[in-house]
């Protein structure tokens, strides 16, 4: 193994959540750090206008979106970050969300880690809180659910790994991120592993940005009503009784894009 530069000569990398879609939920270092990087490489899933906070002459370097085939393979990107830092230059790794939730954030840091390259992260709203609070679906409250747990529904071999008991459990609210292809496998787990099929549930595309949809139905008709609409990714899915409340405390009025306060 080559021997890591002395820290000096080195840069830093910044893994940064850019929060869920909308721009002003970005926390101000995020933003600072942002305007301040020699190279960004970004994912499919950052909030919209994020990049012109960048300086004109940043490199910017599109890694993708991890399930394409254009993508940039994992460790590819690993490398990647490591021959920027050690070039000198001040990185942002900017990802949706926050880093550290269903963002490979830890596998990448792992590579720097390993190669000596300074690092730091910056946590963002993770789309279960951006979805959350722009739907009017509150992920906990004293008379619904006293815990909330996070969970991927992304599907591999026409099944989704979790464990199904811990998760079909009454004041609980569980939130599926990658969920929609796996929709009906969702639904039918959580019903087969003894919730009702009235427990409601909800989904929210594209939540916080002006082209929000929210869907609230319950675990037998979820998704078909989905189908029918033709709900796609990025979507979050949010089962558990705290779906009652969003005809109540719903807020926000997605409005046209373009149209500005
Ligand atoms: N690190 C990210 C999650 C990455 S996984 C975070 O903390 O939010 C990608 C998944 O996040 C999508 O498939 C979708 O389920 C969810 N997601 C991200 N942004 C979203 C948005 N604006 N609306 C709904 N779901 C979103």
């Amino acid at each position: 193994m080559s021997q890591a530069p002395s820290s000096q000569s080195v840069g830093s990398v910044y893994i940064v959540g850019s929060g869920p879609g909308e721009l002003e939920l970005l926390t101000l270092r995020a933003a600072r750090l942002i305007g301040e990087a020699d190279a960004i490489v970004y994912d499919h899933l950052i909030a919209e206008g994020v990049l012109d906070l960048a300086r004109p002459d940043a490199e910017k370097i599109y890694a993708g979106k991890e399930s394409s085939n254009h993508s940039v393979p994992q460790a590819e990107l690993n490398r990647l970050l490591v021959r920027l830092a050690r070039a000198g230059k001040k990185v942002v790794r900017l990802k949706g969300g926050d880093p550290f939730v269903f963002g490979r954030g830890g596998e990448e840091i792992e590579t720097l880690v390993d190669s000596g390259v300074p690092f730091e992260v910056v946590p963002g709203v993770t789309a279960a809180a951006g979805c959350a609070a722009y739907a009017g679906i509150p992920l906990t409250h004293r008379d619904h659910a006293q815990a909330v747990a996070f969970a991927t529904g992304h599907l591999k071999d026409g099944t989704i790994n979790l464990d199904w008991p811990s998760l079909a459990r009454p004041r609980l609210t569980v939130v599926f991120y990658m969920g929609v292809g796996g929709l009906p496998e969702i639904c039918r787990q959580m019903i087969a592993h003894g919730l009702p099929a009235d427990h409601p549930a909800a989904v929210v595309q594209n939540g916080t940005t002006s082209r929000q949809r929210v869907l609230t139905a319950d675990l037998g008709t979820l998704p078909e009503k989905v189908a029918a609409a033709g709900i796609r990714s990025p979507a979050l899915i949010i089962v558990g009784t705290v779906v009652r409340l969003q005809q109540k405390l719903a807020w926000f009025r997605p409005r046209p894009s373009g149209e500005r306060d």
